[in-house]
């Protein structure tokens, strides 16, 4: 089976998880998708699969070498996002694509196009991957396992290429954040990993947020509005009173790269109470520190203004940069480096604006930079990959797998 011929019998798997359901795996579904892939990997003749209970699919490929060379992993996620379905998807190549818009579905008018996908202009003469417009790829992240199935399969054929033990980990619930939870990191056991869960080829990704999330309760006092003179106070324009006082610039919509921001994702309130919550972002620990920081200051100027009691804070850590975790092992990152470079890929070092499942297990002892899947405009009817991008990745891991036992 080639590459793209396992990634669209991938794709035709739904994996779509479900934030409210409570269960790991989300969705009864992301199971069905883990037992095929099972299957694969036993015919593939790797060895030690376990598939838990919660969907964690482990395999191994034993070394062909005969020194000690670390054992490292790869990983990739098994469900897509619930931001879009991923139900029948129907995808479609577009062979040498020339240029111009592609159209995904005639009869609804939807079109993939240079004009709003700029990127789109660097894959010219390249085959790719579309939806028809009624759902997500799944390239986010089925191409990242077609693409490290397709390489543990070239390392078997390739007998002559030397590799330590690899270790590979597909996981349940990325897209709702809990792939990571019952990631069980001793049972893997790799010194290190990498994700394939990133976009554009060269993407290589060390450093994301810290994450805090807020949520500011202000009491009022409600009074019949023909009499409240000097006696009522209105949450809702307390809150407000409140929200304004954050800085107007640093906010998701205003800031690129390393800036941080407070992003106000709900308000809900009447006269007697209001809430409104925000999630705090920023890649430097001490000024994500400082935000949190900067919030109880406020809350307690509110309260200095209207009474101690009015506003109540409760502040809660998300997750951590991973950087801190990559720094004392950087030589993973160049060893990264050196494989793209190798295989004629540049790389392109970047902050990730978000958190990944790589960030959590790398604060649960296992350093795990993420790099390109090499799919783009995730989680909508837009998204495709350009093949070439897929190979790329998978050279990537072949060529990883034989650096790390050159050392
Ligand atoms: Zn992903």
């Amino acid at each position: 089976m080639t590459l793209v011929d396992r990634f669209l019998k991938y794709v035709s798997f739904d994996t779509q998880s479900d934030e409210s359901t409570g269960l790991t795996p989300s969705t009864p579904k992301q199971m069905v998708f883990a037992e095929y892939l099972k299957t694969e990997l036993e015919s593939l003749g790797l060895e030690d699969i376990t598939l838990d209970e919660h969907g964690y699919l482990f395999a191994t490929l034993p070394a062909n070498i005969d020194k000690e060379v670390p054992t490292i992993g790869f990983i990739a996620h098994m469900d897509t996002s619930p931001d879009m379905t991923g139900k029948d998807v129907s995808p479609r190549i577009v062979k040498d694509y020339d240029g111009s818009d592609i159209v995904l579905c005639a009869e609804e008018n939807i079109i993939l196009s240079p004009a709003q996908f700029p990127e789109l202009r660097d894959h010219k003469g390249e085959d790719l991957i579309v939806t028809n417009g009624k759902t997500l790829l799944g390239a986010d992240d089925k191409a990242g396992i077609a693409e490290i199935v397709s390489a543990i399969a070239y390392l078997k054929e390739h007998p002559e290429i030397k590799h330590g033990k690899i270790r590979i980990g597909f996981n349940p619930d990325e897209e709702i954040g809990e792939g990571a939870h019952k990631f069980d990191v001793e049972k893997f056991g790799c010194e290190w990993a990498y994700t394939m869960d990133g976009g554009e080829v060269g993407e290589l990704e060390f450093e994301n947020f810290n994450a805090a999330a807020a949520k500011i309760t202000f009491k009022g006092r409600n009074v019949h509005p023909g009499y409240a003179k000097n006696k009522m106070i209105n949450s809702i324009r307390v809150a407000n009173q409140f929200i304004a006082m954050l800085p107007s610039m640093e906010t998701p919509e205003q800031t690129e790269g390393y800036e941080g921001f407070y992003h106000l994702i709900g308000i809900q309130g009447d006269v007697e109470q209001s809430t409104v919550s925000y999630i705090i972002r920023d890649h430097d620990r001490a000024k994500f520190e400082e935000r949190k920081e900067e919030m109880k200051r406020l809350v307690a100027l509110i309260n200095a203004e209207y009474g101690e009691g009015t506003v109540a804070l409760e502040l809660r850590d998300q997750y951590y940069n991973m950087r801190e975790k990559i720094e004392p092992v950087m030589h993973i990152i160049d060893t990264a480096f050196s494989a793209m470079e190798a295989v004629g890929v540049k790389p392109n070092v970047r902050p990730i604006r978000g958190g990944t499942d790589g960030a959590q297990l790398s604060f649960k002892g296992l350093p795990c930079p993420n790099i390109f899947a090499g799919g783009l405009n995730f989680h909508g009817r837009y998204e495709f990959i350009p093949i070439p991008n897929m190979e790329k990745a998978m050279n990537v891991i072949v060529k990883i797998a034989e650096l790390v036992a050159s050392k």
